[in-house]
């Protein structure tokens, strides 16, 4: 019997609970995806837990990033899903522009997502698993790098050679945007809070720092573009690292869960230096698929952290929200 993990109250990672669920009828258009992996998100842990003033629509389904198997005529195909999409007839869906669409949906968010055996999805958001990648390093892949995508050749502008600071290194989406930086040639330094996750960040080609030195004399200043997804505890010293004219662009504001969402501004900072502070939310349809063409020529490889279970997803969820994780928690639904 086909089954789906469903979060009907929000809560602790008890909530997370297996249910049976009646076989998926693929649509016109659409094709049964069945799901082999499924990576987390911090996403994942506010859509159990709850946002304040937002809702997610329970019953929900979870699960973001998923990869799974296609049967075609021509055999069984490895596909990761393209994680979001548009209402499709809206002037801002024909510009190319799905996350700007009032009724933009994001899989395991706003609409149910591949915590579950098997799904039904529009052919077109299967994208082909990357030659050289396991699935569970394919299901790592798709939020992470379209929002770092999104951040930084979009949003950002990235030239190349450019000096860019990444808040939060070790995360998921610094993780990408350290490797981005990367490929555009970029100067990259990058924040960790331990020796470890420091040591991990160099690894990756970025000059690692410590929080606290962020801004500060000595510390790392004078940067083009700043990535900012931990927000309320580290935008002051983001602005204050940025070189006149420089750019900051937030996705997300990982230290708000506890703290609140509103940041103060220094103004005159703002003005004097010119700033550009660029807010970023997900991708466009085509930053994914040039996302993934960078993937394919092995530019950009996913960071897998512990490939676990399903029956350890309450676990999943605690690695997750103890930030014990250097790169993804993937879950393996099929086993
Ligand atoms: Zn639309």
């Amino acid at each position: 019997m086909p089954f789906a993990i469903v979060i009907a109250r929000h809560g602790g990672p008890e909530v997370l609970e297996q249910v049976e669920v009646p076989p998926v009828e693929p649509g016109p258009g659409e094709v049964r995806v069945r799901v082999t992996h499924v990576a987390l998100n911090h996403l994942d842990t506010w859509v159990r837990r709850g946002v304040p003033g937002h809702d997610f629509g329970l019953p929900r389904i979870p699960g973001s990033d998923v990869a799974g198997v296609v049967e075609t005529s021509a055999g069984p195909r490895a596909v990761v899903l393209h994680p979001s999409w548009g209402c499709g007839t809206c002037t801002l869906c024909l510009a190319g522009r799905q996350n700007r669409c009032p009724r933009f949906m994001l899989r395991g968010e706003s609409a149910d997502g591949g915590l579950r055996s098997e799904l039904a999805v529009p052919a077109w958001q299967c994208l082909p698993l990357p030659a050289g990648l396991t699935p569970a390093e394919g299901a790592a892949l798709p939020l992470t790098l379209l929002t770092a995508w999104h951040m930084l050749v979009v949003r950002a502008r990235l030239q190349r050679g450019e000096r860019v600071l990444i808040q939060a290194g070790a995360s998921g989406v610094g993780t990408m945007a350290i490797q981005l930086a990367k490929l555009w040639g970029c100067e990259v330094h990058a924040t960790a809070s331990t020796p470890a996750r420091r040591q991990r960040i160099a690894e990756l080609g970025a000059v690692p720092w410590d929080y606290a030195q962020v801004g500060a004399r000595g510390g790392v200043r004078d940067v083009d573009v700043v990535v900012e997804t931990v927000g309320v505890d580290t935008w002051e010293q983001s602005i204050r690292a940025l070189k006149w004219g420089g750019r900051l662009v937030i996705c997300g504001t990982t230290s708000g869960a506890t703290a609140g969402v509103e940041a103060k501004i220094n103004l005159r900072a703002l003005f004097f230096k010119q700033l550009d502070l660029l807010g970023s939310t997900m991708g466009t349809s085509a930053d994914m698929v040039a996302a993934w063409a960078a993937v394919e020529s092995g530019a950009i490889r996913p960071i897998v952290h512990a490939v676990l279970p399903l029956s350890k997803l309450g676990e999943a969820h605690v690695m997750l929200e103890q930030r014990q994780a250097f790169g993804k928690v993937v879950i393996e639904v099929e086993a």
